[in-house]
């Protein structure tokens, strides 16, 4: 599989949820023979420019984006409910790139509500150069398609593509959610009825199989859970590991040809040319109140 890349993938970056170290990233790439990789970790660009220099170091060609939260019909302001449907947003371009640090400082400074979000309105008026794919369960479309809503994906498929048009593409993903296989077959016959193209991916957010504990135990901390009180421990999400073969042959499961789909997003991408060191801003920012418990509860963004 000469040509496939990770388009989804979550690093240490994003916080409390992906445990994948860049150097543990960039030997796996070596060792698989990936010559590109993105990095989408959740809410934030907070591991750009390390990500960048690495896979630099190491000839790897590193795609951009992060997986945005998208509020409700309400706007990014709302907040009297909680509404963040993932997407995943990969810089095609220079000006993909400059949308995407645009779209990420929004999210915190005026979108915050449990995530930093987006909305619609936002991502129409900053779509240039950015590609996006319909991500996980959490994202509008596969939440729709495992609810049986076919008319309210389509909707969800067809406000996408009125925003990125030739550069939308439904994901599929390989996990070991038994949840999973529908969603995947449904957002086949989306794809096929609205003449889109799929991308496949494993939504990484560890290497090696065996890390999946790790992952776990993050998981725990995020949630406040402990290993030996009487609450059931929750599943590991399953998702995850690197492996190419693991993720191709279950996506071919779901009987499409995925050929075409897989790796071609990251010849569509340019060469990007990122900053040595992350831009500090000079501006003073509001103290933001977390609502998300128990971890820290006042944040400074
Ligand atoms: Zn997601
Ligand atoms: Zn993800």
């Amino acid at each position: 599989m000469p040509d496939f890349a990770h388009l989804h993938l979550h690093t240490l970056y994003s916080l409390l949820d992906g445990a994948i170290r860049l150097p543990d990233l960039m030997k796996s790439c070596a060792e698989t023979g990936m010559k590109s990789v993105a990095v989408t970790d959740h809410g934030n660009m907070f591991g750009v420019v390390n990500f960048y220099q690495e896979a630099k170091k190491h000839g790897i060609k590193p795609v951009i984006g992060f997986e945005a939260y998208v509020a409700g019909e309400k706007g990014m302001g709302d907040k009297s409910q909680r509404v963040g449907n993932h997407l995943v947003l990969l810089a095609q371009n220079d000006v993909g790139y400059r949308n995407l640090r645009y779209l990420s400082t929004k999210a915190f400074t005026d979108g915050f509500y449990y995530d930093p979000r987006v909305d619609k309105p936002l991502l129409k008026a900053h779509s240039e150069g950015l590609i996006a794919l319909t991500a996980c369960m959490a994202g509008a479309v596969p939440r729709a398609v495992r609810r049986g809503d076919m008319d309210e994906a389509r909707r969800e498929v067809r406000d996408l593509k009125a925003i990125f048009g030739d550069r939308l593409y439904l994901e599929i993903q390989s996990n070991a959610l038994k949840e999973q296989l529908p969603v995947n077959h449904g957002i086949c016959a989306l794809a096929s009825e609205e003449g889109l193209p799929l991308v496949a991916t494993a939504d990484s957010h560890y290497v090696k199989r065996e890390d999946a504990k790790a992952h776990e135990v993050l998981m725990a901390i995020a949630s406040g859970r402990t290993f030996d009180g009487p609450e059931p421990k929750r599943p590991s999400p399953g998702l995850s590991s690197l492996g190419i073969t693991s993720c191709c042959s279950s996506v071919r499961g779901v009987g499409v040809m995925l050929g075409s789909s897989l790796g071609r997003t990251s010849r569509y991408v340019d060469d990007l040319r990122v900053p040595r060191r992350a831009a500090v801003p000079t501006r003073r920012f509001p103290v933001v109140h977390s609502t998300r418990t128990p971890v820290a509860t006042t944040t400074r963004v």
